[in-house]
């Protein structure tokens, strides 16, 4: 039997649900979006205790706003890079900088406009992650989670034994970020993200799920790691 993929959208990003002999969720979207995992999840056919884990890719507020009413829902263990997880255990908003022109507009933009009136429910993290890869394995999921950096320095993916990877914001596809697939418009430190993604390739991703927007072909990045090597 293989895996199954549903996506729940929980405001501006997603979440992805993995589903195989266990089920873990990657991502916990915006604040106060409990009913609208609820209802993902009985569009997956799923029942909320299924759920195992929940995966954080990365501490920024739209990927752990519902985190804390989704543990409540689902009795999950919320698993996060040491590095990040303060921002969850206090309520913590910090903004990226940007890497394009939009994106350095854009996190200025987003952080005078939008980021005071987000509230981000605190709650603890129950597994700490530190660089070495932890496999899903004994969640019933054949994958890992692999450090990597580069958006921000706490960033993990959830990369499938079938190729599939789940990079958080290592990847954008979703306007007004950008208007086609591809790297992110914010980083903390972009020699990074094109480490990470060349060692997402090597390790064989090759469908590409960002939390901003569809999936896509792990060709576009490998273009695009092209084109950085060439400037
Ligand atoms: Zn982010």
């Amino acid at each position: 039997m293989g895996n199954t993929i549903h996506t729940i959208p929980l405001g501006f990003d997603n979440a992805y649900i993995v589903k195989d002999k266990g089920a873990v969720m990657i991502d916990g979207g915006d604040p106060k979006k409990g009913k609208a995992f609820l209802k993902g999840l009985v569009k997956a056919e799923i029942k909320p205790e299924e759920i195992q884990l929940i995966i954080l890719t990365h501490g920024h507020w739209d990927h752990i706003g519902s985190a804390a009413e989704i543990k409540e829902l689902t009795g999950a263990k919320v698993v996060m890079h040491q590095n990040e997880k303060h921002w969850l255990q206090e309520s913590l908003k910090p903004m990226p900088p940007g890497v394009s022109t939009w994106g350095k507009i854009s996190t200025k933009l987003f952080s005078w406009t939008i980021v005071p009136f987000v509230h981000i429910r605190p709650t603890d993290v129950d597994i700490v992650l530190e660089d070495d890869e932890f496999s899903l394995e004994q969640y019933g999921i054949s994958g890992n989670i692999i450090y990597t950096p580069g958006h921000s320095s706490g960033s993990v993916s959830v990369l499938l034994e079938s190729g599939e990877a789940f990079v958080g914001d290592l990847a954008m596809n979703k306007f007004p970020l950008r208007l086609s697939p591809g790297l992110p418009i914010y980083a903390e430190d972009w020699p990074k993200v094109l480490d990470s993604w060349q060692m997402l390739l090597n390790r064989g991703a090759e469908m590409i799920y960002p939390s901003p927007g569809r999936a896509f072909s792990a060709e576009i990045i490998a273009a695009a790691l092209a084109k950085e090597a060439r400037e």
